[in-house]
């Protein structure tokens, strides 16, 4: 006689795990002052966890008070109100409320022969991404896994369209020309590709005037070997956006692919007091942009765009013979697999689409201005304490300043008292300038329910 397999029986305790896991999520995305999070060893976790996985299961309820007392508690909540380090997330509750549905629907989100209704929605919310960029007629993207997926994509892409131009170009190992600002996906993914990269040497805006400086100092037979140009559309490090206008103009003179890489710094595309920070963007032959970031998704939600997506889908797309059942012209329509490196995908733009829907547009755009505004105001705040400066004025969200008399070790010691007393989670970082490289302080707004009162706690703390 076959037996009936346990994993989804509905009985009394999955009635009750569903219940204490609704809770679980709606205690979490209502709290307003959550635990930062404390960073614990492997082994102090084991000494206070130990093995969960066993031939019978330990349960529902154990792993999720497991779940719940030890091991969430080890993670940062990274949409903490006093988190601003690295690129902090803040996700809307629509958003992940929806990110639930997105799970519990099982959508297969490569193609739209079995996702059409999921990869329509993830459309809608791209049309209006692709709007803000003001890219022309026929640009279009894909939402992808990060900002370091949809930067490889982008490379692929145009690597492929570099190698397919020229005959010769398909036995070359190709180069990307972008500056030290970029970040660190683009030298990790042009290694992917195999691909080499020039750097231009300065942390602060790329112009047009030292990319001609670099390429004039390069061989020839290294200048027919590069094949793309990497701008930041706001740097990681410091919210610095390249001179995207001289940057497509060189890229035009030399033949070049021009990506932009606004992983971070794209959701200001809709603040439409720096939105002239990126002119020049309309230009590009791709873009990169992280709803994950700053426009309130939960992770992962990356996105790539192309001004010609014909050309990523000649790179990228899989031809499957199984695929090839259904002549039902409804079955033909934007297969997202096409045009960036994943096949099988969860459609991770439907928790933007509906948060979007739910909001309107207007509200995602207060929402940035607010974190552009916050790094105004924590500016201000540094300037008018005497041990204090700035580095640099705010980049988009991103303040750069310093503690006078700091070490490197002093700025650590202050980060790992914060977090030791569950207060803030603010990172130092390095800053290179005029050939040198000092360790500062550096806060990043993306979280728009961040106050004032949080902005001078922090500064209270490095008195
Ligand atoms: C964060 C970031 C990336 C990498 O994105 P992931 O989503 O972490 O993969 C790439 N470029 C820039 C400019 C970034 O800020």
């Amino acid at each position: 006689m076959a037996t009936r397999t346990a994993l989804n029986n509905i009985d009394l305790d999955t009635v009750e795990m569903t219940l204490d896991i609704m809770k679980y999520v709606i205690n979490r995305i209502t709290a307003t002052d959550p635990f930062l999070g404390e960073i614990q060893s492997e082994e102090e976790l084991f000494n206070l966890v130990g093995e969960t996985i066993t031939e019978e299961g330990i349960g529902g309820e154990i792993a999720l008070d497991k779940w719940k007392n030890i091991l969430s508690k080890a993670c940062t909540t990274i949409d903490h109100p006093r988190h601003l380090a690295f690129v902090p997330a803040a996700p809307s509750r629509a958003a992940v409320l929806f990110d639930l549905v997105v799970s519990a629907s099982c959508i297969h989100g490569a193609y739209w022969l079995e996702g059409a209704g999921g990869i329509f929605a993830e459309n809608q919310a791209m049309k209006w991404l692709v709007s803000l960029t003001g890219l022309p007629e026929g640009a279009f993207g894909v939402f992808t896994s990060g900002g370091t997926a949809a930067n490889l994509s982008a490379i692929v892409t145009a690597r492929e369209a570099w190698r397919s131009n020229k005959l010769e170009n398909q036995t070359k190992k190709g180069m990307i020309l972008t500056s030290v600002g970029a970040h660190s996906s683009i030298k990790a993914m042009a290694k992917v590709t195999d691909a080499e990269v020039i750097l231009v040497e300065t942390e602060e805006q790329m112009t047009q005037q030292e990319l001609e400086q670099k390429w004039a100092e390069l061989p020839s037979e290294i200048k027919e070997r590069i094949f793309a140009v990497v701008a930041t559309g706001g740097t990681t490090n410091a919210g610095i956006i390249d001179d995207l206008k001289g940057v497509a103009k060189f890229c035009q003179e030399k033949k070049l692919w021009f990506h932009v890489d606004a992983a971070y710094g794209g959701g200001a595309l809709a603040a439409d007091s720096v939105r002239h920070l990126f002119n020049g963007i309309e230009e590009a032959d791709s873009i990169t942009i992280d709803p994950h970031k700053w426009l309130f998704s939960p992770y992962d939600c990356g996105a790539v765009i192309y001004k010609k997506p014909e050309l990523a889908r000649e790179a990228h797309a899989q031809h499957a013979s199984y695929l090839k059942i259904f002549d039902d012209p409804r079955a033909q329509g934007f297969n997202p697999s096409d045009y960036q490196i994943q096949l099988t995908r969860r459609v991770r733009g439907l928790p933007l689409w509906y948060s979007l829907a739910m909001h309107g547009t207007q509200v995602y755009k207060n929402a940035i201005e607010r974190g552009i505004e916050l790094a105004q105001i924590a500016a201000k705040k540094i300037e008018q304490r005497e041990n204090l400066e700035l580095v640099r004025e705010p980049g988009l969200s991103c303040v750069l300043f310093r503690r006078k008399g700091w070490s490197a070790e002093e700025y650590k010691l202050w980060t790992y008292e914060n977090i030791r007393k569950n207060f803030a989670f603010v990172t130092p970082t390095q800053w290179q300038s005029n050939g040198k490289t000092e360790s500062v302080a550096r806060f990043c707004f993306i979280n728009p329910d961040t106050t004032e009162s949080d902005i001078d706690k922090i500064l209270d703390s490095m008195e």
